[in-house]
């Protein structure tokens, strides 16, 4: 069986690994099959400019069409892939929802993530809604109106980005968060408690430590969010952000390793060799967590992943080292985060969150893991650039805002030892 690359999942990834795969020197025909109806499209907005209304859904196409037809990209929308076949030589053949074959030599796989379901009683109500693809932040944005009162369960970014853009529009915001601080998995506390304190200031009401045990409904839509402590917060609107699951089925049925995503190694390999993944599907090695495999749920590094794939597809094996990065708009308050902070044993605070302007620098054994700035981009290049290149910023200086973050940039050999 022939038939060119197959790249399964039609987004962030899968869009750049078939510009990779011709940027390769790949000649052979490329299909590109994803399950929404739309062209592939960014989704960082969707909880941003695309929520508030400064954005809409033509300007968050990835790429035009001529584009996928000067690349001799066979774009397919609308169609699910329910079943790979596969054969020793790494051949075969899929088959879609919609009951189109589609034969293959070359298989990616990058099918990304779905958001995490509620289980609590009244989770099926309407008005209760989701956001990951665009049609649910079309429905979503419809809800965002002058007084209505709109729940976001969970503070990770997609929550605390929605709350910002529904208190933008008029509409009562409250989160309600099961952690002691928001953004728990991702930020220091310094971090989490000036954003907490930030969207209070603007008007959104933020629960912690609030467990939900049901959505409160009449007439099949959702009027409530009773929590664990007996309070009923009322809601018109609800919108649940407690975080994604990878999906994994198909490789799973095709027997490719898999825990917590699919396991890849850093040139985008899964167990079966001729078979790649990338993007939120991925669980990939990291260049600063030597032994580990990450998940990361970014666009950045969902190209990044997806570049060294399609290299790697191409028959020119690419590993990624690329440091990775991510940001969050909140209001006028931009995150900008490099590295990973996951095991630091030490941060330090530099500049003023009551300025709102500062950055906190993460620390493993003496060493800078990663840089997170709100509103200081220039310390967020600074620390970008010095992960990058394998450098350090000694922590006895860096709180240090007389002097700028970039002068501090030392080699990691000259760094002194934590205490
Ligand atoms: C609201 C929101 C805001 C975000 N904000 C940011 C941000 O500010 N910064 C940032 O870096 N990242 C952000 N992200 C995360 C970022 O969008 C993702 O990391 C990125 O989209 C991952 O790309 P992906 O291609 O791996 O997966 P996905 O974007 O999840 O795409 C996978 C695609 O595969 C399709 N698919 C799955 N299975 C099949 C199948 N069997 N057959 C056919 N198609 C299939 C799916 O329908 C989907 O379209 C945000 C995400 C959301 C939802």
């Amino acid at each position: 069986m022939t038939g060119g690359a197959l790249i399964v999942g039609a987004s962030q990834a899968g869009v750049q690994l078939a510009v990779s795969l011709r940027q390769a020197g790949y000649r052979g025909p490329v299909t590109l099959v994803g399950a929404e109806r739309h062209p592939p499209y960014q989704r960082p907005p969707l909880s941003k400019a695309f929520l508030t209304g400064k954005a809409d859904a033509a300007t968050l196409e990835l790429r035009t069409t001529d584009f996928y037809r000067q690349h001799g990209i066979d774009l397919v929308t609308g169609e699910r892939i329910t079943g790979i076949e596969l054969d020793e030589a790494g051949t075969g053949l899929a088959r879609t929802a919609g009951g189109r074959t589609l034969p293959f030599d070359r298989l990616a796989l990058t099918t990304g993530a779905r958001t995490r379901r509620l289980e609590v009683p009244g989770a099926g109500l309407a008005g209760v809604l989701h956001l990951r693809e665009l049609d649910e932040a079309e429905r979503l944005r419809r809800r965002l109106t002058p007084g209505a009162r709109v729940v976001v369960v969970g503070a990770g970014f997609i929550g605390l980005e929605t709350a910002a853009a529904a208190t933008a529009l008029g509409a009562h915001a409250c989160v309600v968060e099961a952690a002691d601080r928001v953004m728990s998995r991702a930020v220091a506390p310094p971090i989490s408690a000036f954003f907490q304190q930030a969207h209070l200031r603007r008007g959104v009401e933020v629960r912690l430590e609030a467990g939900v045990v049901e959505l409160t409904g009449a007439h099949g839509r959702v009027t409530g969010v009773r929590l664990a402590d007996g309070t009923v917060l009322p809601a018109d609107t609800v919108v649940v952000g407690i975080g994604v699951v990878p999906r994994t089925a198909l490789a799973e049925e095709l027997g490719l390793a898999c825990d917590g995503g699919v396991l890849v190694d850093a040139c985008g390999r899964t167990s079966r060799p001729s078979v790649v993944a990338a993007g939120d599907c991925a669980r990939a090695p990291h260049p600063t967590l030597p032994g580990q495999r990450v998940r990361l749920e970014s666009v950045p590094s969902a190209i990044a992943q997806a570049r060294a794939a399609g290299a790697t597809l191409a028959g020119a094996p690419e590993a990624n080292e690329e440091v990775p990065w991510f940001w969050s708009d909140q209001f006028d308050l931009k995150l900008q985060m490099a590295g990973l902070a996951d095991g630091h044993d030490r941060y330090v605070l530099r500049g003023e969150p009551a300025a709102e302007r500062f950055s906190v620098l993460y620390y493993r054994e003496g060493a800078l893991v990663a840089v997170h700035s709100v509103n200081a981009p220039a310390d967020y290049l600074a620390g970008r650039a010095a992960l990058a290149r394998g450098a350090s910023i000694p922590a006895e200086l860096a709180a240090d805002t007389g002097t700028s973050l970039k002068a501090l940039v030392t080699p990691v050999a000259a760094v002194p030892a934590a205490q």
